[in-house]
């Protein structure tokens, strides 16, 4: 039988409407036996995360300050839900728990970690599934890290014997019992665990979003949804900024290859974007999977004759930047040309001593900085020759007349970045997308 390990997130459970329409994709389908749940998230825009108000309470309690109000706030979140959907649950006595830790020496992290206990106990009762604490079977080392072998064994002992289960997000323990909580948005990990656990065949991660968008949507209009993508692809996607799930989520089902598939709670019929290793045949015949970018880029160049034939010139260059645990995002070699790309707020705090390390160490005829740079990966790893596409994107860029201030393919062929100003980065991004539209998938395509 197959077994699918369903994670919702805090605005697919933020009240007792979403839980309604969470029992009806469950039940949709049997193999989503082991259901991973987040805290209640927002409402709507102006309202605040479950997570929020715990961590507000927190602070007010560690501070000796009065945190009634945010506990009361969360208090009135998790009984409207368990009201409407008349659970037999002591919420009175849960909530009543946490006051007295409060009210004692409070720790951040279990204080924070209520929401996604409280929720995934609200969640099992409506189900009628059985609650799995993660404190049991979710494994933190002595050093507060997350250890992903131990809790595989543990998690997988804890769910194969259970016939269905919700297990809270988020958190887990250590040897000692103390609850550690994941970094924010962390029961996309919790659930990327259980799936690779129990060996499931599919991770399946519940949100707001039909998937991944090809393009920002506050940019461009009505970009296509990605149908699949590689962990590769979006590993890269995810480093410039498109965030749908959290960058632990990966590893843990890439190593197996679980395919995660990103699904929208308020739309269970459309299919979402699938996350897989290898796509399957058919899907490689589009080059481009989308385009992402990320501004706050400064260029450094560094200009010497003959520097391609001094060996150990770049060598140099990155030992200085080693020496500052400054990290570079591309390093680009020319002729007569070092450039170096890097994050502008990284290299602000060194950039004068820097610079005269390297006239002093390098001598170089040219020195320069160029700031305030956006850099755009166009991002398609795929059997198909994405050149093509490429010489588009560099083509529309320069007929527009966005200036191309660097450009990068390597010997890969995962993706091309190009960096061009920032102030014509929203430009540059909907110029290439124009250019790549016929070479992207589309959901249903
Ligand atoms: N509730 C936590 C947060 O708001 C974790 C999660 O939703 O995954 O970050």
């Amino acid at each position: 039988m197959r077994t699918v390990v369903a994670k919702f997130g805090g605005t697919s459970l933020a009240d007792a409407d979403q839980f309604r329409k969470v029992r009806d994709i469950v039940r949709a389908d049997p193999a989503r036996r082991f259901i991973v749940a987040s805290a209640p998230g927002k409402r709507s825009p102006e309202d605040v995360k479950v997570t929020d108000l715990l961590l507000a309470c927190y602070d007010k309690a560690a501070a000796g300050a009065d945190y009634s109000a945010e506990l009361d706030a969360v208090g009135a979140r998790f009984r409207s839900i368990a009201r409407a959907l008349s659970l037999d649950f002591p919420l009175d006595d849960e909530l009543q728990a946490l006051r007295a830790h409060l009210d004692g020496e409070p720790r951040r992290d279990y204080v924070v970690s209520r929401g996604e206990y409280l929720n995934s106990r609200l969640l099992a009762a409506w189900l009628g599934f059985t609650f799995v604490d993660p404190e049991w079977c979710v494994c933190f080392d002595d050093a507060g890290h997350l250890d992903n072998a131990m809790t595989r064994r543990t998690l997988g002992a804890a769910l194969r014997p259970l016939q269905n289960a919700v297990i809270a997000g988020f958190y887990g323990a250590d040897m000692a019992g103390q609850v550690h909580t994941m970094t924010r948005g962390g029961s996309d990990v919790t659930g990327s665990l259980a799936a690779a656990a129990i060996h499931a065949d599919l991770y399946e991660n519940w949100t707001d979003v039909s998937g991944l968008l090809a393009a920002d949507p506050h940019i461009v209009s009505t970009p296509r949804t990605v149908k699949y993508v590689s962990y590769r692809e979006l590993r890269t996607l995810s480093y410039m900024g498109a965030s749908v799930l959290h960058t632990d989520a990966v590893l843990p089902v890439s190593d197996l290859d679980i395919p995660i598939n990103i699904r929208n709670t308020d739309r269970p019929a459309d299919a979402g974007t699938t996350i897989v290793r290898k796509l399957p045949r058919g899907e490689t015949k589009y080059p481009i999977v989308g385009v992402a970018g990320r501004k706050g880029m400064s260029v450094i160049q560094v200009e010497k004759v003959m520097v391609s034939d001094e060996s150990g010139f770049t060598a140099v260059m990155l030992d200085m930047l080693k020496n500052r645990k400054l990290p570079f995002e591309q390093c680009l070699t020319g002729i007569d040309t070092v450039t170096l790309v890097i994050r502008s707020d990284l290299l602000a705090p060194c950039k004068e001593e820097l610079f005269a390390e390297i006239r002093e160490k390098l001598a170089p005829d040219y020195l320069g900085l160029t700031e305030n740079l956006s850099m755009i990966a166009v991002i398609g790893e795929r059997d198909t020759e994405s050149s093509d596409a490429n010489v588009r994107v560099l083509h529309a860029l320069a007929r527009e007349g966005v200036p191309i201030n660097t450009a990068n393919q390597g010997a890969g062929k995962l993706n091309l970045l190009v960096g061009v100003p920032e102030d014509r980065y929203e430009d540059a991004i909907r110029v290439i997308y124009a250019a790549i539209d016929d070479s992207m998938q589309n959901e249903g395509a």
